[in-house]
């Protein structure tokens, strides 16, 4: 039956609300702090991916500032044609020293980083493994591949293990992971993974986009935690980095393919000049501040122990990821709201970024919370908890 346009969207949309599954846009009107304005009323906001607060370090707006000054504040085109400037390849180099890798490559984001690798990389007589929580852009990139995708049980290696064995007879098969698992906050254990993809001759493609910044010493991501090697390594400049961009780091013969052949490198106008000079700054500043990611860890093991001792459950582990576990999308939901009356924010996370019946609440820490911002988060999920039991 013929509807008009907009009616039939319109049924469509009713559909996502009457699931629970509707999502609305928050309009912010200050610095990407702890406390903000969120649609004109102040917030304290749990959900920030920049946990190093470098988004906002004045010594990284001031490289943007010179940089745009002097390049201006688009790149006015894609790399291969008159986008690339000086600070795209000095940043690559200062990427590939911070991975300790020969070479990195940068894209506009880590997921066109994601999608450019798996549907270049793999061929159409490969096998790529993917872990069943990976990010959506790993999956995105996986739809897109002429590789046939498999995947395997969440951080199961004896899951990968057999379904290595069962592609023995294909020439090459790929391991794609999250270091960090978004939703879940977990590790992936990649000595491991990685101890399998050498027996069984697999290549291994890990994406860092939370590991970068904040595990290993000198916040080198989860490859200097676990002291690994894998064939490719993805990344954001999104998280901790505070900035916006994606990368590659790996070897130099990978970085020429992926300009030769990632259509979202080839395709795509590349990041301004100013953002490469903000990027690098931040670079500098994490490879030796240890202190940053110490305060920050502190702030996360205080918040997952006080909700745990008020019973909550918190999923993850060593992560500024701390998801509680709601259950309905209904009831994640309801809370989230709970928690905006407290002027909190923290978003519910429901299906299809979550299995049905595991919707819960995403917090991240951020190195620049305060005590007293801990204090007011714990007793806002106290005073609901205490709801909670009187409306049962
Ligand atoms: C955020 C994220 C990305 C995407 O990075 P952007 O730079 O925001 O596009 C990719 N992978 C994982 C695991 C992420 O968490």
């Amino acid at each position: 039956m013929y509807t008009t346009f907009n009616s039939w969207l319109a049924e469509r949309v009713i559909d996502i609300k009457e699931n629970n599954l509707y999502r609305e846009l928050n309009v912010m009107n200050s610095w990407p702090k702890p406390k903000v304005d969120m649609n004109g009323k102040k917030k304290i906001v749990f959900s920030s991916n920049n946990y190093l607060g470098l988004a906002t370090d004045e010594r990284l707006i001031n490289a943007a500032e010179s940089t745009g000054r002097k390049f201006g504040v688009g790149s006015s085109g894609s790399r291969l044609t008159t986008g690339n400037s000086s600070w795209h390849e000095k940043l690559e180099d200062r990427i590939a020293s911070f991975k300790q890798t020969e070479a990195s490559l940068l894209f506009s984001s880590g997921y066109l980083a994601n999608v450019g690798v798996l549907s270049s990389l793999p061929e159409s007589e490969d096998i790529i493994l993917s872990d069943e929580l990976n990010h959506a852009s790993i999956i995105d990139g996986c739809r897109l591949s002429k590789a046939k995708t498999i995947i395997y049980k969440h951080v199961d290696l004896q899951d990968l293990e057999n379904k290595l064995k069962e592609t023995k007879i294909y020439d090459r098969r790929f391991i794609v992971t999250d270091s960090v698992f978004s939703m879940d906050g977990n590790i992936a254990p990649l000595d491991k993974i990685i101890a399998l993809a050498k027996a069984y001759h697999a290549y291994v493609i890990v994406d860092d986009a939370h590991g970068t910044g904040i595990l290993g010493e000198n916040g080198r991501g989860a490859c200097e935690y676990f002291g690994v090697k894998p064939d490719v390594v993805i990344g954001t400049l999104s998280k901790a980095i505070g900035t916006e961009g994606g990368f590659v780091a790996g070897s130099y013969i990978l970085q020429d393919f992926l300009i030769n052949q990632a259509r979202t490198f080839i395709f795509q106008t590349a990041i301004p000049p100013s953002v490469c000079a903000a990027s690098y700054e931040a670079i500098n500043i994490i490879e030796v501040d240890q202190r940053m990611r110490e305060s920050l860890m502190l702030k996360v093991n205080i918040i997952r122990n006080r909700l745990q001792a008020l019973g909550y459950k918190v999923k993850g582990n060593k992560t500024p990821i701390i998801p509680v576990i709601i259950g309905e999308a209904k009831k994640a939901l309801w809370f989230s709201n709970k928690l905006k009356e407290h002027d909190i924010f923290a978003p519910a996370i429901r299906p299809p970024t979550v299995k049905e019946g595991e919707s819960r609440i995403r917090l991240t820490v951020t190195a620049e919370h305060s005590y007293d911002d801990i204090d007011r988060l714990i007793q806002a999920f106290e005073t609901i908890r205490k709801e909670q039991e009187v409306t049962k």
